[in-house]
């Protein structure tokens, strides 16, 4: 392969002493779950993403955090819970994991996310829950639909943000993830950031839910043999991820800016030719977790895809069924969303992360240029 997805090896490769370091340390320890490196973890990102002001629960991946969140607002059987289908298929398997019903709402033709203008007519009394995808990086603006609820008069409904591919985006210069009543964050190997293995992590501000979503996630234990809580579940972030991803913390923002730099060498290299990118979201600082662009049709795609792969690039879809025509999410009465249909098939992800070099990126811009010649 000439120009791979992402070479995870490589990436790690630039923090190959903290990464060692950090699961030697947790070895010599002799404790392995919920000690001193995951209270380090949540202190250390709690901090990053907003000087303290709020909590941080380490949990064992983003569908968990997602989960655990739900669980928090008190979602259950016969809820309903607002979100898009042009998103990772846990989103929604979190929402169905409760008990709840997915009800959902198309994007914005050009941010690729949840389009707020139409989600007043998608609430109903049954409506606990709003789960926002902050897409590709870029972001849904919370304080745009906070307002909505507030218009409505439906501050009864909380926001948990999908924070999984956005880790490090702003809005307005409040972090992702900040700004809801829950923010769910995912440490799968190739997020932003990634451990060596599963992880992820739930943010709040309010010292009540911050002492619910410790207990669900450790049994419903309030303290040791002593369950206050019937849903807990077992989903804690292990010492070894807790320590590794201490380390990644600091990184983060270089990495962002690197990937903002390719970003922006894709657009000037394909300027053009007809080709789209993702708009980001007014007032939003992206996280640039992927750099996706959309051609005229489906077709096109199709063939772009396979001539890069001829090329020896590899690319991806991100997705290529939306989780309304999933069979797993199937609905009585069908849903028609056509914006999320119609991108689906136009889309495709470029390489693009921290361990693709400049000259990487020239061949893949070349690659398409000689495909649409
Ligand atoms: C990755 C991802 C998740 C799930 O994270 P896991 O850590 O793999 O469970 C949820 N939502 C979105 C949008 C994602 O990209």
């Amino acid at each position: 392969m000439k120009v791979p997805f992402l070479d995870l090896k490589k990436a790690n490769e630039e923090v190959s002493c903290e990464i060692n370091q950090a699961i030697a340390k947790v070895v010599a320890s002799g404790w392995y779950i919920l000690g001193q490196n995951n209270r380090d973890f949540e202190k250390q990102f709690a901090n990053y993403l907003t000087n303290n002001e709020g909590f941080v629960i380490g949990c064992n991946s983003g569908t968990d955090a997602l989960i655990l969140s739900l669980l928090g607002v008190g979602v259950g059987p016969g809820d309903e819970v607002i979100t898009v289908s042009h998103t990772a298929i846990p989103t929604v398997s979190a929402i169905v994991a409760v008990g709840a019903t997915p009800v959902f709402v198309d994007i914005d033709s050009d941010t690729w996310v949840m389009d707020i203008s139409k989600v007043t007519e998608k609430i109903s009394m049954k409506t606990k829950a709003i789960i926002p995808v902050h897409l590709y990086g870029n972001m849904v603006d919370i304080f745009k639909l906070q307002e909505l609820l507030s218009d409505l008069k439906r501050m009864d409904i909380s926001i948990i943000e999908d924070v999984a591919q956005a880790n490090g985006a702003r809005l307005h210069g409040q972090q992702a993830g900040t700004i809801g009543r829950f923010g769910a964050f995912s440490f799968y190997p190739s997020k932003n950031i990634g451990a060596l293995g599963d992880g992820g992590a739930v943010f709040c501000r309010k010292s009540e839910d911050y002492e619910r979503i410790k207990m669900l996630r450790n049994y419903g234990e309030k303290d040791r043999y002593n369950a206050v809580l019937p849903k807990g579940i077992n989903s804690r972030l292990d010492e070894f991820q807790a320590a590794i991803l201490t380390e990644k913390i600091r990184f983060l923002d270089d990495w962002i800016q690197r990937k903002e730099k390719m970003v922006r060498k894709y657009k000037e290299g394909l300027a053009d030719l007809p080709i789209v990118f993702q708009k980001v979201t007014d007032g939003v600082t992206p996280a640039w977790h992927l750099c996706v662009i959309a051609v005229e049709d489906k077709q096109i795609r199709d063939e772009l895809m396979k001539y890069l792969e001829k090329q020896g690039i590899q690319t991806l879809i991100h997705y290529p069924i939306p989780n309304h025509l999933q069979k797993a999410f199937l609905q009585s009465r069908p849903v028609h969303l056509p914006i999320t249909e119609q991108l689906t098939g136009r889309i495709l992800s470029l390489p693009m992360n921290t361990a693709i070099s400049e000259d990487e990126i020239q061949i893949v811009i070349k690659a398409i240029h000689d495909f649409f010649q």
